[in-house]
């Protein structure tokens, strides 16, 4: 800590403990209660770069060693079957989602494994549209789950064009960077999730009015990632600036998975398919459309008429629907999965010594609140934590075995709190 020198009141370096030379600056901390001197600065710095340094060289001694031991060829990968079996067990539903998503995996894992150059295999980015809370982030988490390659989640509503307040898009890979320890040949093989891809539509049909730094700005910036490139990334995140130390990451074999509500795109779904029957195909010949999932129709061109630019839309080639999930799914989507919500509290309890068990109409009666408050699969932890949260306060301090929650129970704590 800095002090000020009791004897002579002069305040000196907290690092060094020593007091200034005339040629010194001390720079306090913004709390105003200890302070660094410049040559301390100087020296941290020097310590810094040497660190960084450091981290190269044992990237390149991985680099090496990746390629012999950690090679993907001739090692056994998981068939799509496998992968999708897997994500059976927590993602309820999202049957199509569930298959490509196999599939894509796969190829992946092919295409990392390929030893002969005669044929390029390229990837195939992934773009999911599903409403929220239909599991979109949960296939992605899964798939990391059972991956062994790195992985990394972003929000696309954070990246900003360069030069304007936001992150870069490079940041992306700076998370991918992160997730495989700063192994760049690890994270050169990566798989990014790219939530809420949505907001980055384009804002408006003519592009040139005004700036759209948070629009297609981002998603030209985007290009270049999906597509495959050598990028600049700043190891620690945040801004570029002409001193820092620069990571080189080759993008080539990232797979990417971008994900989004795309909330409206039906009424462009449905408008499409309308002009299509009248235009060509006649009444007759019409295939019954149905009307409640306009989804399952999703098309590349209604990706266009929301925004997104069509240079983008030809790298995400699989595109895939999430279903809403209806009363069925969501009473699986409480209990079924291997972590389901109500799982997780009776583990909880029991953890107290308790056996914790919901009466069906309890259950029902979670689901047709999250139903009616239009909240999804999303909202069903909130209700039950909401009914939970008095017998969790409860419980621990008092001598019982067993609790079970009624209807009459759940609807008490529901209308106590007010929700919706
Ligand atoms: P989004 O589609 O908005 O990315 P998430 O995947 O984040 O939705 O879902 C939010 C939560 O809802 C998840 O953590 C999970 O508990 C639950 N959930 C949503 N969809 C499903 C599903 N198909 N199967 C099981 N749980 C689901």
């Amino acid at each position: 800590m800095a002090k000020k020198n009791k004897d002579n009141g002069n305040v000196r370096c907290s690092f060094c403990g020593k007091e200034p030379s005339y040629r010194d600056i001390l720079v306090p901390s913004p709390l105003g209660d200890s302070y660094i001197c410049s040559e301390c600065v100087g020296q941290i710095e020097g310590m810094i770069k040497d660190y960084l340094g450091e981290q190269d060289g044992t990237d390149k001694a991985a680099k090496e060693k990746l390629s012999k031991d950690e090679d993907f060829a001739g090692k056994k990968l998981p068939t799509p079957a496998e992968i999708r079996a897997f994500l059976d067990q927590y993602v309820i539903g999202q049957d199509d989602a569930k298959k490509y998503l196999s599939v894509a995996v796969y190829n992946h894992y092919k295409r990392l494994a390929q030893t002969e150059d005669d044929v390029d295999i390229e990837k195939s980015n992934i773009i999911m549209v599903g409403p929220t809370g239909t599991g979109k982030t949960l296939l992605a988490k899964t798939i990391a789950r059972q991956l062994d390659v790195p992985f990394a989640i972003v929000d696309a509503t954070v990246l900003t064009e360069a030069g304007y307040v936001g992150e870069d898009i490079e940041s992306l890979l700076v998370r991918l960077l992160q997730a495989s320890d700063y192994d760049v040949k690890k994270a050169e093989r990566g798989i990014v999730f790219i939530d809420e891809i949505d907001k980055i539509a384009r804002k408006g049909d003519n592009p040139s009015i005004t700036r759209d730094v948070s629009g297609e700005g981002v998603q030209q910036g985007l290009l270049k990632l999906l597509e495959g490139s050598v990028v600049n990334v700043p190891p620690n995140g945040g801004r570029k600036h002409p001193e820092q130390k620069m990571i080189d990451v080759d993008t080539k074999n990232i797979l990417f998975i971008c994900g989004g509500a795309f909330d409206g795109i039906e009424r462009k779904i449905a408008h499409r398919l309308n002009t299509h029957v009248v235009g060509f195909t006649g009444q007759n010949t019409r295939t019954k459309v149905d009307k409640d999932n306009y989804l399952q129709y999703v098309a590349p061109q209604d990706l266009k008429s929301f925004g997104l630019i069509p240079e983008i839309i030809g790298r995400l080639p699989v595109l895939v629907h999430l279903d809403p999930l209806d009363r069925d799914a969501l009473l699986k989507v409480l209990t079924e999965p291997k972590n389901a919500i109500i799982r997780q509290y009776k583990k909880l309890f029991k953890m107290d010594g308790v056996e914790l068990t919901f009466d069906a109409d309890a259950l029902e009666f979670i689901v047709d609140k999250a139903i009616e408050y239009k909240l999804g699969a999303r909202g069903l932890r909130t209700i039950v934590e909401t009914i939970m949260i008095d017998p969790m306060f409860e419980t621990p301090s008092k001598d019982i075995s067993q609790l079970t929650i009624t209807l009459e129970y759940a609807e008490e704590k529901v209308k106590k709190a007010y929700i919706g």
